[in-house]
């Protein structure tokens, strides 16, 4: 059993996540078993009571597992679904810690972070190892070295290191280099500061993965590796990519994969890129374009909906079709109104919550309702085009969520019955991948060619069932039910060239080559309301 573990210096948002993912897709490509962990070293029990505005997106697993997007990153680079425990997080490690002093299970003994909390991280991480049956388990640590937060998971991967033997554990450092735009020289030395921190947790970096906008000199390469202790053939480059699917490429060309494969002894296959090849050729030759808005109130901070553009993305590698995001704050919608989703050839609504923002999104869903524009509500996005369709079409004025008005004389969302004496908010929510039923002949049938379905979930509120018959005479059809056939989880309506709704999430299970059959829709009925409307 092999663990790599990957850590950042200098400073956050490097794409640690993207330099996990395509190492673990690299060793894949070699016939490796290859799994991967999320440590975040904040105190939340999980990501599910985190802000995206703060944190990005909150992406939600087949176990239902609400986790860090990275997690999102690893799925869809290893097109593999992965677990709950897969995210450690402080939080998690003290819980387990602490509950089990209550039980007595430390008796007579002071509990301390060396070797108590230690522990129980390597517990986990060896966990995940074994019932992954993993050859490799990367492992990506959160923040930044010298972080009071991750003290505690970095001794714990020295530990790791000493325990499992030199061969079995790697160190991956990721660093910036920056640039110094007056004499346009790389600078390394914020790279040998950030080693030496780690080198005085006595941990010494074997990899050193260096972003820059350009690629590493090879002058940086021999400086890195001369005052940071490495092989020079262990200077990577990471310099800004076209598209994140392109960095395992970019690393394996600089023969990343042979070097990690010699250092950890592992015997693999050769790789082979063609699949992958493919789709980001067909990503970077596109043969026509189209506009999608994006109508949310997390749009100023990209990474809140993600799973959505990657979801787009995998759709126009499919599509060789160009998918252009215009990023809408449905608030926006509500001071100015609908003229700025005029140049889209199709809308989205994500997921979201509260009522800051919600009348801009009924208002975009009754835009391109009336307007024959292509579009797809998701969860909260599907619960909002329902009261649209209630006040316009049924004529219920005050028709809202019950989570928005609760005092609604029309409450056509409400509460699912099952939380009604719920009280703690934390992975509370209906959540995870759950069975749909759908109606024969339907479009959604059309669209999955299939009549069972499983997606992932994450809400709390559902159409109420009082007013299904009212919509389906009106032209609304709940195509997809849960098993029970209460719970309403697909819309269609017939007269429209695409009007969908979802009560899942399918962008958390789209990967490049298999995207997310509602979002491939929604572009390619996209297309031809472009090419109908010659916009
Ligand atoms: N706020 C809505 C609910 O709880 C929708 C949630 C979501 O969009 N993920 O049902």
């Amino acid at each position: 059993m092999k663990y790599i573990i990957v850590t950042g210096g200098v400073i956050s948002g490097l794409g640690k996540g993207i330099t996990t993912s395509s190492i673990a897709k690299i060793l894949k490509n070699r016939g490796m078993k290859v799994t991967a962990i999320k440590i975040d070293p904040y105190l939340n029990y999980d990501a599910g009571t985190m802000n995206p505005y703060q944190h990005g997106e909150v992406f939600v697993l087949e176990d239902g597992g609400e986790v860090d997007l990275d997690l999102g990153n690893y799925e869809r680079f290893l097109d593999t679904n992965l677990t709950f425990d897969h995210n450690i997080t402080t939080g998690k490690v003290y819980k387990t810690v602490i509950e089990r002093e209550r039980r007595g299970e430390y008796l007579g003994k002071t509990v301390q972070i060396i070797p108590h909390i230690t522990e129980e991280i390597k517990r986990r991480i060896k966990k995940i190892a074994v019932e992954s049956d993993a050859n490799v388990t990367v492992i990506e640590i959160g923040g930044t070295v010298g972080d009071i937060e991750s003290m505690p998971f970095l001794e714990a991967a020295r530990q790791l290191w000493i325990e499992e033997g030199f061969r079995n554990v790697l160190f991956v450092h990721t660093t910036l280099v920056p640039i110094m735009d007056v004499v346009g020289e790389q600078k390394t030395k914020p790279t040998q500061h950030s080693v030496k921190e780690l080198r005085s947790l006595g941990i010494q970096p074997d990899i050193i993965i260096g972003r820059a906008k350009e690629k590493l000199t090879t002058e940086t390469r021999r400086k890195i590796s001369l005052f940071c202790n490495v092989p020079y053939e262990a200077v990577i480059s990471a310099p800004d990519a076209r598209s994140i699917y392109e960095v395992p490429l970019i690393f394996e060309e600089q023969g990343l994969g042979e070097y990690i494969m010699g250092k950890l002894q592992l015997w693999g296959e050769n790789p082979n890129w063609k699949s992958w090849k493919r789709f980001l050729n067909n990503l970077y030759k596109p043969r026509d374009e189209v506009t999608i808005a994006i109508v949310g109130k997390y749009v100023h901070l990209k990474d809140s909906y993600i799973s959505h553009s990657e979801a787009l993305t995998h759709v126009a590698a499919k599509l060789k079709t160009k998918v252009n995001l215009t990023w809408v704050d449905s608030e926006e919608i509500e001071e100015k109104g609908t003229t700025m989703l005029e140049d889209a050839h199709g809308i989205l609504i994500p997921g979201g919550f509260g009522a800051r923002g919600s009348e801009g999104k009924i208002l975009a869903a009754k835009y391109a309702r009336e307007h024959n524009v292509p579009f797809l509500g998701v969860c909260f996005g599907f619960q909002l085009a329902v009261v649209e369709f209630a006040r316009n079409v049924l004529g219920y004025e005050d028709a809202n969520s019950t989570e928005l008005q609760p005092s609604t004389s029309a409450p056509v969302i409400d509460l699912l019955p099952e939380q009604r004496d719920v009280e703690a908010l934390g992975g509370t929510m209906r959540l995870g991948a759950q069975k749909i039923v759908i109606d024969k002949g339907s479009m959604a049938h059309h669209i999955y060619g299939r009549l069972e379905i499983e997606e992932r979930h994450r809400h709390r509120y559902e159409v109420n069932p009082e007013y299904i018959d009212e919509f389906e005479k009106h032209g609304l059809h709940f195509s997809g039910k849960d098993e029970s056939g209460e719970r309403m989880e697909i819309f269609e309506l017939k007269e429209h060239i695409f009007y969908m709704g979802s009560q899942f999430h399918p962008e958390f299970k789209s990967r490049p080559l298999k995207p997310s059959p509602l979002h491939l829709e929604l572009v390619k009925a996209a297309k031809s309301y472009k090419n109908q409307n010659n916009v």
